[in-house]
Protein backbone atom coordinates (compact mmCIF):
# COMPACT_ATOMS: atom_id res chain seq x y z
CA UNK A 1 0.00 0.00 0.00
CA UNK A 2 1.25 3.40 -1.08
CA UNK A 3 1.74 6.80 1.18
CA UNK A 4 -1.47 8.22 -0.70
CA UNK A 5 -3.58 4.76 -0.18
CA UNK A 6 -2.61 4.31 3.10
CA UNK A 7 -3.96 8.06 4.19
CA UNK A 8 -6.70 8.06 2.17
CA UNK A 9 -8.03 4.77 4.89
CA UNK A 10 -6.87 6.92 7.93
CA UNK A 11 -8.65 9.88 6.55
CA UNK A 12 -12.43 7.66 5.75
CA UNK A 13 -11.56 5.71 9.17
CA UNK A 14 -11.41 8.93 11.37
CA UNK A 15 -14.27 10.88 9.35
CA UNK A 16 -16.41 8.00 10.24
CA UNK A 17 -15.18 8.14 13.83
CA UNK A 18 -15.72 11.67 13.96
CA UNK A 19 -19.46 11.22 12.47
CA UNK A 20 -20.06 8.32 15.17
CA UNK A 21 -18.94 10.52 18.32
CA UNK A 22 -21.06 13.77 17.22
CA UNK A 23 -23.91 10.77 16.72
CA UNK A 24 -23.48 9.81 19.86
CA UNK A 25 -22.89 13.39 21.41
CA UNK A 26 -26.69 14.31 19.96
CA UNK A 27 -28.07 11.24 21.43
CA UNK A 28 -26.81 12.16 24.66
CA UNK A 29 -27.56 15.63 24.25
CA UNK A 30 -31.30 14.54 23.72
CA UNK A 31 -31.39 11.75 26.39
CA UNK A 32 -30.09 14.77 29.03
CA UNK A 33 -32.72 17.07 27.87
CA UNK A 34 -35.80 14.49 28.31
CA UNK A 35 -34.23 13.59 31.52
CA UNK A 36 -34.08 17.07 32.91
CA UNK A 37 -37.45 18.37 31.17
CA UNK A 38 -39.01 15.53 33.26
CA UNK A 39 -38.02 16.44 36.21
CA UNK A 40 -34.69 14.35 36.60
CA UNK A 41 -31.57 15.66 36.88
CA UNK A 42 -29.22 12.74 38.14
CA UNK A 43 -27.89 12.68 33.99
CA UNK A 44 -27.32 17.03 34.23
CA UNK A 45 -25.38 16.67 37.18
CA UNK A 46 -22.79 13.79 36.08
CA UNK A 47 -22.36 15.89 33.02
CA UNK A 48 -21.92 18.75 35.35
CA UNK A 49 -19.24 17.15 37.23
CA UNK A 50 -17.86 15.66 33.98
CA UNK A 51 -17.40 18.85 32.28
CA UNK A 52 -15.68 20.38 35.66
CA UNK A 53 -13.11 17.55 36.26
CA UNK A 54 -12.29 17.74 32.52
CA UNK A 55 -11.90 21.56 32.73
CA UNK A 56 -9.62 21.04 36.10
CA UNK A 57 -7.35 18.60 34.25
CA UNK A 58 -6.90 21.29 31.56
CA UNK A 59 -5.80 23.76 34.19
CA UNK A 60 -3.58 21.22 36.13
CA UNK A 61 -1.79 19.80 32.61
CA UNK A 62 -1.37 23.68 31.41
CA UNK A 63 0.13 24.67 34.81
CA UNK A 64 2.71 21.70 34.74
CA UNK A 65 3.92 22.51 31.04
CA UNK A 66 4.25 26.06 31.75
CA UNK A 67 6.16 25.36 35.08
CA UNK A 68 8.18 23.56 32.93
CA UNK A 69 9.05 25.94 30.40
CA UNK A 70 9.58 28.74 33.11
CA UNK A 71 11.86 26.36 34.45
CA UNK A 72 13.88 26.51 31.63
CA UNK A 73 14.08 30.26 31.13
CA UNK A 74 14.85 30.73 34.74
CA UNK A 75 18.07 28.57 34.06
CA UNK A 76 18.80 30.28 30.91
CA UNK A 77 18.47 33.57 32.98
CA UNK A 78 20.98 32.50 35.39
CA UNK A 79 23.65 31.27 33.46
CA UNK A 80 23.79 34.46 31.78
CA UNK A 81 23.87 37.02 34.90
CA UNK A 82 26.97 34.14 36.16
CA UNK A 83 29.09 33.82 33.00
CA UNK A 84 31.92 36.04 33.32
CA UNK A 85 32.65 38.71 30.88
CA UNK A 86 33.57 37.39 27.19
CA UNK A 87 37.23 38.46 26.84
CA UNK A 88 37.73 36.13 29.99
CA UNK A 89 35.41 33.33 29.21
CA UNK A 90 37.91 33.02 26.08
CA UNK A 91 40.78 32.15 27.96
CA UNK A 92 40.19 29.57 30.68
CA UNK A 93 43.14 30.15 32.49
CA UNK A 94 41.94 34.21 32.94
CA UNK A 95 38.56 32.64 34.30
CA UNK A 96 39.90 29.94 36.27
CA UNK A 97 42.26 32.80 37.91
CA UNK A 98 39.05 35.19 37.91
CA UNK A 99 36.98 33.14 39.86
CA UNK A 100 39.60 32.45 42.18
CA UNK A 101 39.93 36.18 43.37
CA UNK A 102 36.23 36.10 43.31
CA UNK A 103 36.14 33.52 46.10
CA UNK A 104 38.89 34.93 48.15
CA UNK A 105 37.58 38.36 47.62
CA UNK A 106 34.19 36.75 49.43
CA UNK A 107 35.82 35.13 51.81
CA UNK A 108 38.10 38.14 52.86
CA UNK A 109 34.68 40.40 53.33
CA UNK A 110 33.35 37.61 55.90
CA UNK A 111 36.54 37.08 57.84
CA UNK A 112 38.35 40.51 57.89
CA UNK A 113 38.41 41.10 61.24
CA UNK A 114 41.14 38.20 61.03
CA UNK A 115 42.94 39.10 57.79
CA UNK A 116 45.43 41.98 58.25
CA UNK A 117 49.02 41.66 58.16
CA UNK A 118 51.38 43.30 61.45
CA UNK A 119 54.91 43.08 60.72
CA UNK A 120 57.90 45.94 60.00
CA UNK A 121 55.71 47.43 57.12
CA UNK A 122 52.45 47.45 58.58
CA UNK A 123 52.65 48.07 62.24
CA UNK A 124 49.15 47.78 64.20
CA UNK A 125 46.59 50.11 64.35
CA UNK A 126 47.04 52.23 67.54
CA UNK A 127 44.76 51.66 70.15
CA UNK A 128 44.21 47.78 68.50
CA UNK A 129 42.06 45.75 71.22
CA UNK A 130 40.10 42.74 71.98
CA UNK A 131 38.61 40.90 74.24
CA UNK A 132 41.39 38.20 76.10
CA UNK A 133 41.37 34.40 77.27
CA UNK A 134 44.00 33.73 79.73
CA UNK A 135 45.08 29.91 79.24
CA UNK A 136 45.83 27.47 81.42
CA UNK A 137 49.39 27.91 81.01
CA UNK A 138 48.96 31.92 81.58
CA UNK A 139 49.54 33.00 78.48
CA UNK A 140 46.13 35.21 76.74
CA UNK A 141 45.04 34.61 73.28
CA UNK A 142 42.18 36.74 71.42
CA UNK A 143 39.00 35.43 73.71
CA UNK A 144 37.03 34.87 69.75
CA UNK A 145 39.95 32.31 68.38
CA UNK A 146 39.90 30.35 71.73
CA UNK A 147 37.29 27.54 70.73
CA UNK A 148 38.87 27.07 67.69
CA UNK A 149 42.39 26.85 69.18
CA UNK A 150 41.58 24.65 72.20
CA UNK A 151 39.77 22.36 69.59
CA UNK A 152 43.04 21.93 67.41
CA UNK A 153 45.12 20.73 70.80
CA UNK A 154 42.72 18.61 71.68
CA UNK A 155 42.60 16.89 68.24
CA UNK A 156 46.86 17.28 68.56
CA UNK A 157 46.18 14.99 71.85
CA UNK A 158 43.81 12.22 70.71
CA UNK A 159 46.49 12.27 66.82
CA UNK A 160 49.36 11.40 70.08
CA UNK A 161 51.16 14.66 69.94
CA UNK A 162 52.21 16.44 72.71
CA UNK A 163 52.83 20.22 72.31
CA UNK A 164 54.19 22.76 74.30
CA UNK A 165 52.81 26.58 73.72
CA UNK A 166 55.74 28.62 73.68
CA UNK A 167 54.40 32.32 73.58
CA UNK A 168 50.83 33.51 72.69
CA UNK A 169 49.83 37.07 73.27
CA UNK A 170 52.67 39.95 73.97
CA UNK A 171 51.53 43.21 74.98
CA UNK A 172 53.46 46.02 73.46
CA UNK A 173 55.72 46.92 77.00
CA UNK A 174 56.79 43.50 76.80
CA UNK A 175 57.85 43.81 72.68
CA UNK A 176 59.51 47.12 73.67
CA UNK A 177 61.70 45.01 76.68
CA UNK A 178 62.38 42.34 74.25
CA UNK A 179 63.22 44.42 71.19
CA UNK A 180 65.35 46.19 73.36
CA UNK A 181 67.52 44.06 75.52
CA UNK A 182 67.99 42.43 71.92
CA UNK A 183 69.86 45.57 70.62
CA UNK A 184 71.13 46.22 74.34
CA UNK A 185 73.22 42.75 73.22
CA UNK A 186 74.37 44.07 70.30
CA UNK A 187 75.62 47.22 71.66
CA UNK A 188 77.44 45.70 74.63
CA UNK A 189 79.45 43.66 71.70
CA UNK A 190 80.57 47.03 70.38
CA UNK A 191 78.09 48.08 67.56
CA UNK A 192 76.52 51.18 67.16
CA UNK A 193 72.92 51.42 68.31
CA UNK A 194 71.38 51.38 64.28
CA UNK A 195 74.16 48.44 63.66
CA UNK A 196 72.30 46.77 66.90
CA UNK A 197 69.36 47.46 65.30
CA UNK A 198 69.85 45.76 61.43
CA UNK A 199 71.49 42.86 63.61
CA UNK A 200 68.80 42.36 65.46
CA UNK A 201 66.32 42.73 62.09
CA UNK A 202 63.13 40.55 62.08
CA UNK A 203 64.62 37.89 64.98
CA UNK A 204 62.58 40.47 66.98
CA UNK A 205 59.94 42.25 66.27
CA UNK A 206 59.69 46.40 66.29
CA UNK A 207 57.25 47.28 69.55
CA UNK A 208 53.97 47.55 67.30
CA UNK A 209 55.39 45.59 64.92
CA UNK A 210 54.67 41.90 66.07
CA UNK A 211 52.10 39.69 65.33
CA UNK A 212 51.92 38.41 68.74
CA UNK A 213 50.43 41.83 69.94
CA UNK A 214 47.14 40.82 67.96
CA UNK A 215 46.11 37.79 70.23
CA UNK A 216 46.24 35.76 67.51
CA UNK A 217 49.29 34.54 66.75
CA UNK A 218 50.70 31.26 68.90
CA UNK A 219 54.12 30.05 68.93
CA UNK A 220 53.83 26.30 69.04
CA UNK A 221 56.31 23.38 69.13
CA UNK A 222 56.67 19.67 69.49
CA UNK A 223 56.93 19.16 73.40
CA UNK A 224 60.68 18.17 73.00
CA UNK A 225 61.82 21.56 70.97
CA UNK A 226 64.34 22.61 73.56
CA UNK A 227 64.87 25.96 72.00
CA UNK A 228 65.05 28.03 68.49
CA UNK A 229 68.29 26.14 67.15
CA UNK A 230 66.42 22.63 68.17
CA UNK A 231 63.29 23.22 65.97
CA UNK A 232 63.49 20.82 63.05
CA UNK A 233 60.14 20.94 61.79
CA UNK A 234 59.92 17.24 61.48
CA UNK A 235 59.03 16.30 64.94
CA UNK A 236 55.73 14.72 65.48
CA UNK A 237 53.61 17.30 66.77
CA UNK A 238 55.09 20.11 64.38
CA UNK A 239 54.24 17.49 61.41
CA UNK A 240 50.52 17.27 62.99
CA UNK A 241 49.94 20.83 63.22
CA UNK A 242 51.20 21.63 60.23
CA UNK A 243 49.21 19.60 58.24
CA UNK A 244 46.32 20.09 59.85
CA UNK A 245 46.10 23.72 61.80
CA UNK A 246 43.90 24.79 58.64
CA UNK A 247 40.95 22.76 59.40
CA UNK A 248 41.26 24.89 62.99
CA UNK A 249 41.87 28.42 61.33
CA UNK A 250 45.01 28.60 61.88
CA UNK A 251 47.90 28.66 59.22
CA UNK A 252 51.41 28.11 59.48
CA UNK A 253 52.61 31.68 59.38
CA UNK A 254 56.29 31.21 58.36
CA UNK A 255 56.60 28.17 56.48
CA UNK A 256 60.01 27.25 55.10
CA UNK A 257 58.85 27.39 51.75
CA UNK A 258 57.68 31.25 51.91
CA UNK A 259 60.69 32.50 53.04
CA UNK A 260 60.84 34.89 50.05
CA UNK A 261 57.96 36.11 50.74
CA UNK A 262 56.92 36.43 54.35
CA UNK A 263 61.33 37.80 54.85
CA UNK A 264 61.38 35.14 58.00
CA UNK A 265 63.33 32.30 57.65
CA UNK A 266 63.14 31.82 61.97
CA UNK A 267 59.64 31.15 62.90
CA UNK A 268 58.56 27.95 61.52
CA UNK A 269 56.23 27.38 64.98
CA UNK A 270 54.34 30.25 64.69
CA UNK A 271 50.33 29.77 63.87
CA UNK A 272 48.38 32.44 62.93
CA UNK A 273 44.50 32.71 63.40
CA UNK A 274 42.67 33.79 60.49
CA UNK A 275 39.13 31.65 60.06
CA UNK A 276 38.10 28.28 58.95
CA UNK A 277 37.13 29.43 55.82
CA UNK A 278 40.44 31.62 54.67
CA UNK A 279 42.88 28.77 56.67
CA UNK A 280 41.28 26.27 54.05
CA UNK A 281 41.55 28.46 51.07
CA UNK A 282 44.91 29.62 51.92
CA UNK A 283 46.32 25.98 52.12
CA UNK A 284 44.51 24.89 48.81
CA UNK A 285 45.70 27.02 46.80
CA UNK A 286 49.26 27.24 48.87
CA UNK A 287 49.51 31.01 49.75
CA UNK A 288 50.70 32.63 52.38
CA UNK A 289 48.57 35.82 54.40
CA UNK A 290 50.68 38.03 52.17
CA UNK A 291 49.72 36.10 48.91
CA UNK A 292 46.06 36.42 49.76
CA UNK A 293 46.02 39.78 50.91
CA UNK A 294 47.74 40.40 47.77
CA UNK A 295 45.15 38.24 45.65
CA UNK A 296 41.54 40.48 47.20
CA UNK A 297 43.02 44.13 46.35
ZN1 LIG B 1 56.12 33.90 67.28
Amino acid sequence: MDFKGLWTVIKKKAIRLFKKVRKAIKRYIRKLVKHTKAGDYSILIYTLFAVLALVLFIVMFANIFSLGSKKKNDFKITTTEVATPPDATEDPQIAAQMQMKQQAQDIYNRNKDYLFLVDESHPLAEGYSFEHHTLNCGLDIDKRIYNDFSEMLNACNMAGYEYNIINAYIDEATQTTLYNDAVAHYVDQGLLEEEAQAQVGKSVDRPGCSEHETGLAIDLTDVEVLGEEDFKSTRGTDQWLMNNCHKYGFINRYPANKVSVTGVSDEQWQYRYVGREAAEFMVANNLSLEEFLQLVQ
